[in-house]
């Protein structure tokens, strides 16, 4: 094999020799893809289409001692590193430009103990993946929204889910992590072993090593539940908004909601109302009956509904390969103004796949100590999402400008905060909003944890924490 011209850490080029690269390629299980290999172009897509990056190597890891194999090579090298989990992430962090790109894709198995209620899922596992082994027993934890994002990402940056109000974060659900550390070296962290690290590991994302599997506290859920969506006119958002805000003030932690200003299926803008209970679904019914009779809706497709499919209920709309932009903060509350705000900017959007979301928190997630994990923003009530999202290239600027607007108007109701798994590129979004994701108050503990696991910053493809 010829020599390589790859990445490095630093953002110059070196010559790795090519015998370095076959033996590699001969000491792992996986595979090792080169630009031009086939299966190359599928391993470096992710589901943000706005993000085409070419990695220099990927290795398709078959388990940890690959993934051992590809940090030690890496360090040896000094290349730059990225690593893919789920590959979900809106900024584009699983793949980097010239690079050594460890893909997890491969690893992606889940293993449930039915009888100590405990699930652990391989680096690479989807949630669902996840969903289809636990529900097996009826039982999860707090996921992500849409079944092809990663166990990983998701829970390494907090993790919001329908759950949450019943069971907290995903991270808050942890009981361990398994991880190659910047040496090469494995570790396992929880509550007693390397709890330090385990503290980080809960909201610190990518920044202390490559998480090779994850076990989490599981609970009874479903199988069946009561939950979907119910679509309005548009017109109707300032009522609808209004009612459900009224209704999750008051609701048990079981029901969970979320409000979406997006498009319905027949292409009339409109106001979407998810709720999801996580309990008898006769008394979900009951529950969630106010949002159901708000005058005709569009179309009404709440009802008893396996759990699984809730886990996919938004996958049709956020689709792998269109191009897609983010802004976020968290609210503090979400007063009439602000209701009046997203509604307008709705009306003004350029393109029918975007969509401004509106997250009820609090519940479990409220009750959890702010200084037990890195996720910072216990007390938010509500997280906005402002979702870019278009086909034609073209008006790329269009739509991040509406996207950024859109933000800068909801910014007189936003809190300090930021959640870390919405924020986009550092450079997009400025260092402050990555001090504001982890918290002012907790990045010394961030940074000394930082210069502990990776005093040489290999990981530095996420939302970014610099050792000293
Ligand atoms: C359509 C969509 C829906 C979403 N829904 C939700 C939701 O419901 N709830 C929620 O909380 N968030 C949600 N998110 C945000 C999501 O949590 C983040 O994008 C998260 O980073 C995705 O994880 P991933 O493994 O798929 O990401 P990737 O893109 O693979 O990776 C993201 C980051 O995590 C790091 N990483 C990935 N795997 C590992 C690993 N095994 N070890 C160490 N570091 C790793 C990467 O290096 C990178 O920095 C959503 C995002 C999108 C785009």
């Amino acid at each position: 094999m010829d020599n390589l011209d790859i990445a490095t850490r630093e953002g110059s080029v070196t010559t790795v020799p090519g015998a370095a690269v076959e033996a590699l390629a001969g000491g792992v299980r996986g595979e090792l893809l080169l630009p031009g290999s086939p299966g190359y172009d599928t391993a470096r897509d992710i589901w943000n289409g706005m993000i085409n990056r070419r990695p220099g190597i990927i290795l398709r890891c078959a388990g940890t001692s690959d993934v051992v194999a590809a940090v030690r090579f890496a360090r040896a090298h000094d290349l730059l590193v990225a690593v893919k989990g789920g590959g979900h992430n809106v900024a584009g962090n699983a793949v980097c430009d010239g690079g050594l790109m460890i893909d997890l894709t491969e690893m992606r198995g889940v293993h449930v103990d039915p009888m100590a209620r405990r699930a652990r899922a391989q680096g690479g596992a989807t949630w669902g993946d996840f969903d289809a082994e636990t529900q097996l027993y009826g039982l999860s934890t707090t996921g992500g929204l849409i079944s092809s994002t990663g166990v990983a990402g998701l829970t390494l940056g907090g993790g919001i889910g329908w759950l949450a109000r019943s069971h907290g974060l995903a991270c808050d659900n942890l009981i361990s992590v398994d991880l190659v550390t910047a040496d090469g070296d494995i570790l396992t962290a929880s509550e007693t072993e390397n709890s330090e690290l385990f503290w980080g590991l809960k909201g610190g994302g990518g920044n202390f090593g490559v998480a090779t599997s994850f076990e989490f506290q599981v609970h009874p859920v479903g199988p069946e539940v009561f939950g979907g969506m119910v679509i309005y006119p548009l017109e109707q958002a300032r009522d609808c908004l209004t009612r459900f805000r009224e209704l999750m003030a008051g609701a048990p932690d079981r029901l969970a909601g979320m409000a979406a200003m997006g498009t319905a299926p027949d292409g009339q803008k409109a106001v979407i109302l998810f709720a999801v209970y996580n309990g008898d679904p006769k008394e979900g019914e009951a529950l969630v009956r106010p949002l159901r009779e708000m005058g005709a809706p569009i179309l009404d497709a709440m009802g008893v509904t396996p759990y699984r499919v809730i886990q996919t209920l938004i996958d049709a709309s956020m689709p792998h390969g269109r191009r897609y932009y983010f802004k976020s903060s968290f609210l503090d509350a979400l007063p009439d103004d602000a209701i009046e705000t997203v509604i307008g900017q709705r009306v003004k959007c350029p393109s029918p796949q975007s969509k401004i979301i509106i997250e009820f928190l609090g519940g479990a997630i409220s009750r959890v100590p702010r200084e037990a994990t890195v996720f910072d923003h216990r007390q938010a009530l509500h997280n906005l999402l402002i979702i870019g999202a278009w086909e034609d290239a073209a008006t790329d600027e269009a739509n991040r400008a509406w996207a950024r607007e859109t933000w800068e108007v909801m910014q007189p109701h936003a809190s300090e905060g930021v959640y870390m798994n919405y924020l986009g590129t550092e450079a997009d979004e400025g260092a402050n909003r990555i001090l504001a994701a982890y918290g002012p108050g907790k990045y010394d503990r961030l940074v000394a944890l930082k210069t502990r696991y990776d005093p040489t910053n290999l990981f530095r493809m996420n939302q970014n924490i610099r050792p000293t």
